[in-house]
């Protein structure tokens, strides 16, 4: 297998904080998750002990249930955590177990004052329904569902070679410089960067969470580095977005690009792509009214061979056609492909 190539500071930087944002999460699933079944079992566990002790032992009996139980719960989280991290470092570690002991702590406290003081005048049936309702509704990122957004290319394309796929010898320059808008004269990193960012606005509006590669222009980030982030965030759908360029001036439209099945490569996300890049088509031609240029099955694309997760590469429009360069570049139609891709990637993922 061929290493990718070293990654520079902000890379490694960008990196961590995928990584920290994905740990985060699973930590979070793990103590709300753990968190539930902990209170259903103690309830449980009081109910059986209200049913054969007396009531004057009833709030007594509850108390110490509770706290017994979420107290293994608790130390079993904490060897869970540590369990499962690899590869981030032994800061992550700490600070990761810090904020799971807390919200162990602070929940634990929260369902004590609860059932106590509601022992002595209620049934645990009754306490046990409050008590989860609280829990579920105060649940971050209720789906936990991420997608991360890489606006292709970056101020400066970086013509150094890298492997077009996992221990591949055929390959490509890193990133390229991108087309340009033929009236407007913008660059598509530009272009692409701007539709980007409202795109991970509409997205996070509707409780996704949204990962970016890149917020600025200035990064150096090749297209194995963009593939391996999407990865490394564990992402449901990593969506690149590109514009662009023809020789011929009259040619324009839509189209979106997904990864061919390779085997060892793409094999194992081809499928969910293509539903995925079927999707956005769909929805992009219905928003924007452009000309439909069909899907691309592609095999020699380095970010999508390196992708472990769906993928797609939507292609907005051409910036070398000038009616479709002077509507790109107007909030009124980047708002129309925005609309477009959040239906499409809401609708792959089964939201609303
Ligand atoms: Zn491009």
């Amino acid at each position: 297998m061929t290493r990718p190539p070293t990654r520079d500071q902000e890379t490694r930087e960008l990196i961590q904080r995928f990584r920290a944002k994905r740990d985060r999460r699973r930590k979070q699933r793990l103590v709300l998750g753990g968190t539930a079944a902990a209170i259903v079992l103690a309830l449980v566990v009081a109910a059986v002990v209200l049913l054969v002790r007396g009531p004057a032992d009833r709030a007594g009996a509850i108390s110490t249930t509770v706290q017994t139980s979420l107290g293994s719960m608790a130390s079993a989280t904490s060897s869970t955590s540590v369990g499962s991290e690899n590869g981030g470092g032994a800061t992550t570690v700490s600070a990761t177990l810090t904020t799971s002991t807390t919200m162990s702590e602070s929940t634990a406290t929260t369902v004590m004052a609860t059932t106590t003081s509601r022992a002595t005048t209620t049934s645990g049936a009754t306490t046990s329904t409050s008590v989860l309702s609280t829990t579920s509704t105060s649940a971050p990122h209720a789906g936990g569902l991420v997608v991360v957004i890489d606006p292709g290319h970056q101020a400066k394309g970086d013509s150094t070679l890298e492997p077009i796929g996992p221990g591949s010898t055929e390959k490509k320059a890193k990133v390229s410089s991108g087309t340009s808008g033929v009236i407007t004269g913008t660059p598509e990193s530009e272009l692409v960067l701007a539709v980007s960012l409202k795109l991970r606005d509409s997205l996070a509006a509707q409780g996704i969470e949204v990962l970016m590669t890149r917020t600025t222009q200035d990064v150096t980030l090749s297209n194995v580095q963009r593939a391996q982030m999407a990865n490394e965030a564990g992402a449901d759908l990593f969506v690149r977005i590109h514009a662009d360029g023809s020789t011929d001036a009259g040619t324009r439209g839509i189209h979106v690009l997904y990864p061919a099945s390779i085997a060892g490569w793409t094999d194992d996300i081809a499928a969910s792509s293509k539903k995925a890049a079927t999707l956005a088509l769909q929805e992009l031609i219905a928003a924007t009214g452009a000309k439909d240029r069909g899907l691309d099955a592609r095999s020699d694309m380095t970010g999508f061979n390196w992708s472990d997760v769906p993928v797609i590469l939507p292609e907005i429009g051409f910036m070398t056609n000038p009616d479709e360069d002077r509507s790109l570049a107007t909030a009124a139609y980047q708002d129309k492909i925005v609309k477009g891709l959040t239906r499409a990637i809401l609708r792959f993922l089964g939201v609303g």
